[in-house]
Order: structure tokens, then C-alpha cells, then sequence
């Protein structure tokens, strides 16, 4: 498949992996990668500015391919030196980078002037238009149904990627509710360049999380995600588990909820002890409601070119059918 998105990263296949804290490690990022989508590592993942450089080159090591860093800009526990870590992008010669959160502009300037091209995640279409004006090359619309933060507007790529084909002139992936060949030709219809996959990509062979989180999340429904950090206007999506559930009730309760009210069981750090000892209460992890149509624990290379035969099939076959006459 050639798309815009495919020409201007430089990749075989419309498949993006999304940028996902303590799961964008190398192996993932370069498995996807050399399958002929584009890998993402995760910025923040890493500790330090110089230990995302060391993982950038790790990555290198695995990959001949373009690869991508992710850098989120929201709400942290702790302070996060931004700043440093958008050198580090540049200094390392990486030429793509998907921003996320906050608006990017002010790391606009020192990312052109690198030549990398950005890829800014937008829950609205406002964000979007606002990032085709300052100057990203492409967004990523991320509709309801993703995993992390969908905004607060609650809307679904059904109508966000229309919306997004009527208005935007730059590129566009489809993000949130892809994993599949159905999804990906459905995703092309409504305008989209390729699609942008998270939570699909967790349950492959090469991310780097226990496999008890991987059957828990083959066998979800597509009711097992729950919204979190409603009240706090930072809403997220993740798995729902007895973690999620405490956070809501909490949340639900009379009166305002603080952060302070529930951060010790929300904290970053024990998401990432459950992906590494498989303990599935250990704390929150972020999943989108594709989970109801995750079934199996494929490699990188196995899922995506499924997912590209299958929406071939569909485009060629079943859809041409019903126009030719
Ligand atoms: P963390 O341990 O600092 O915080 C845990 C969670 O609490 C994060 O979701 C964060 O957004 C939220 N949070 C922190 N302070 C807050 C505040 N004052 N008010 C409201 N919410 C607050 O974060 P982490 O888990 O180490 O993640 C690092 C970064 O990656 C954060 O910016 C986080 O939002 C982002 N992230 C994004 C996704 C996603 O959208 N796919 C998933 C996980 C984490």
C-alpha cells in the first residue's frame, strides 16, 4: 500500500505503533520496524535524557529501518526536563518524532531545523487544525476509543476521521480502536493515510511486558476499559482491574477529588512493576476498548502483514464487488 504517510516516513506499510510508556522499548520499536511499519520509542520511558539517547542507539543496533520517539507532554508526578529530552531527539539524528499532550509549538522550531518530521496526537479536530498551522507534518486523530488520554470531548473516530478528511490538507493516521484489517481498510476509507496501533502491539510476541498481561488482555471484552482522571479533566482510558475500579469509585464520591486522592495507586512506576511481574492489581495500565478484538500473541511481523492482507482483501474484493457491475 502506498499512502502519503508511507512516502513521507519512508515506511513499506500504513502502520504506525503507538507511543506507549514502559512498553516502547527497542525490542518492540525495531520489531515493528523491520516488519515495515514505523516502531516508536517511548521518551519518557526511559529516566534520562542520556538514557533515552543509549536506547535510541540500542535500537539502531536492531534496525536498519526509520524508527520514531515519542515525547508526551502532560500532568507527571514528577517534574520532567523537556527540554533536554528534545535535544537529546535531535542530537541523536532521529529523523521522526510523535508528540503528544500539550501543544508541541515550542519544539517546533529546533525540530525543523533538524529536518525530523512531526507527528502530533490530537484528541479534537481543533488540536488538529492548530497543529497543521504551526507546522507538523502530519497528526495522529485519536478518537474515543483509544487507550490513554482521549481528551474530554468523547468523540469516535467515526466521526473524527471524516471530520479530519474534510479539514485537514496534511497527512492524518487513525488512532485509537485499529487492530485489525477491517479496521485499517475502514480507517483508508474515511481519509486516513494509515492507522496508529497501541494496544494491539501489546499483545505481540516482542513487547516487552508479562505474558499474564497479554492473556489477560486476549481474553477482554471490549467492556473491560475504564475512564479514569475524569474529574481531573486528564481523563484516561485503561484496563479496567480492581485498581481502575477503586480510582472511579473515589472519583465518584461527594465533593472534589484531589490527585493526592488517588496517586498511590495510579503512579507510573507501579504500572511498569505489573508489566514486569505480571501481577494484574499491582496498579493501573493504559488499554483501549480494541481489546475486545485481540485474540492471539502474534510477532510484529505476523500481525502486520495480516492486517495489510486483510484490508487489501477487503478493498480488492469485497468492496470492488460491490461497484462493479
Ligand atoms: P506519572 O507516574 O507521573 O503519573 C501517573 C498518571 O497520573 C499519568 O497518567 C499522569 O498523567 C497522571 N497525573 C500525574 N500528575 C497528575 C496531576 N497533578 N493531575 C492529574 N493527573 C496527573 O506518569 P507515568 O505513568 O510515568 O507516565 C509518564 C507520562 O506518560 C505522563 O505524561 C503520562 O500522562 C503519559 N502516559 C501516556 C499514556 C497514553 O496516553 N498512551 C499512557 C501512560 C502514560
Amino acid at each position: 500500500m502506498r499512502t502519503r504517510i508511507t512516502e513521507m516516513l519512508g515506511i513499506q506499510h500504513p502502520v504506525v505503533q503507538g507511543g506507549m510508556q514502559w512498553v516502547g522499548l527497542a525490542e518492540l520499536a525495531a520489531a515493528v520496524s523491520n516488519a515495515g511499519g514505523l516502531g516508536i520509542l517511548t521518551g519518557l520511558t526511559q529516566p534520562t535524557p542520556e538514557d533515552l539517547l543509549k536506547e535510541i542507539e540500542r535500537c539502531r543496533d536492531m534496525t536498519d529501518k526509520p524508527f520514531a520517539v515519542n515525547l508526551t507532554i502532560l500532568p507527571t508526578i514528577k517534574p520532567v526536563p523537556y527540554d533536554e529530552y528534545a535535544q537529546a531527539i535531535v542530537s541523536s539524528g532521529v529523523k521522526i518524532v510523535e508528540t503528544a499532550g500539550r501543544n508541541p509549538e515550542p519544539y517546533l522550531p529546533m525540530f525543523k531545523q533538524a529536518g525530523i518530521k512531526v507527528i502530533h496526537k490530537c484528541t479534537s479536530i481543533r488540536h488538529s487544525l492548530k497543529a497543521e498551522k504551526i507546522g507538523c507534518d502530519a497528526v495522529s486523530v485519536d478518537g474515543f476509543e483509544c487507550a490513554g488520554h482521549p481528551g474530554e470531548d468523547d468523540v469516535t473516530n467515526m466521526i473524527l476521521l471524516p471530520l479530519a478528511a474534510r479539514r485537514l490538507k496534511i497527512p492524518f493516521l487513525a488512532s485509537g480502536g485499529l487492530g485489525d484489517g477491517r479496521g485499517l481498510a475502514a480507517a483508508l476509507a474515511m481519509g486516513a493515510d494509515g492507522i496508529n496501533m497501541g494496544t494491539r502491539f501489546m499483545v505481540t510476541k516482542e513487547a516487552p511486558i508479562h505474558e499474564n498481561v497479554k492473556q489477560r488482555m486476549i481474553e477482554a471484552t471490549e467492556l473491560d476499559t475504564a475512564l479514569i482522571y475524569r474529574s481531573l479533566r486528564n481523563t484516561a482510558r485503561v484496563f479496567k482491574n480492581s485498581v481502575a475500579e477503586k480510582v472511579v469509585e473515589i472519583e465518584s464520591r461527594p465533593g472534589d477529588t484531589k490527585f493526592e486522592d488517588i496517586q498511590s495507586l495510579v503512579q507510573g512506576v507501579k504500572g511498569r512493576e505489573l508489566f514486569d511481574g505480571g501481577d494484574l492489581d499491582k496498579g493501573i495500565w493504559s488499554a483501549g476498548m480494541i481489546v475486545g478484538l485481540i485474540d492471539d500473541n502474534p510477532s510484529c511481523e505476523e500481525l502486520i502483514s495480516r492486517i495489510v492482507k486483510e484490508a487489501e482483501q477487503i478493498i480488492s474484493e469485497r468492496l470492488s464487488a460491490m461497484v462493479a457491475h
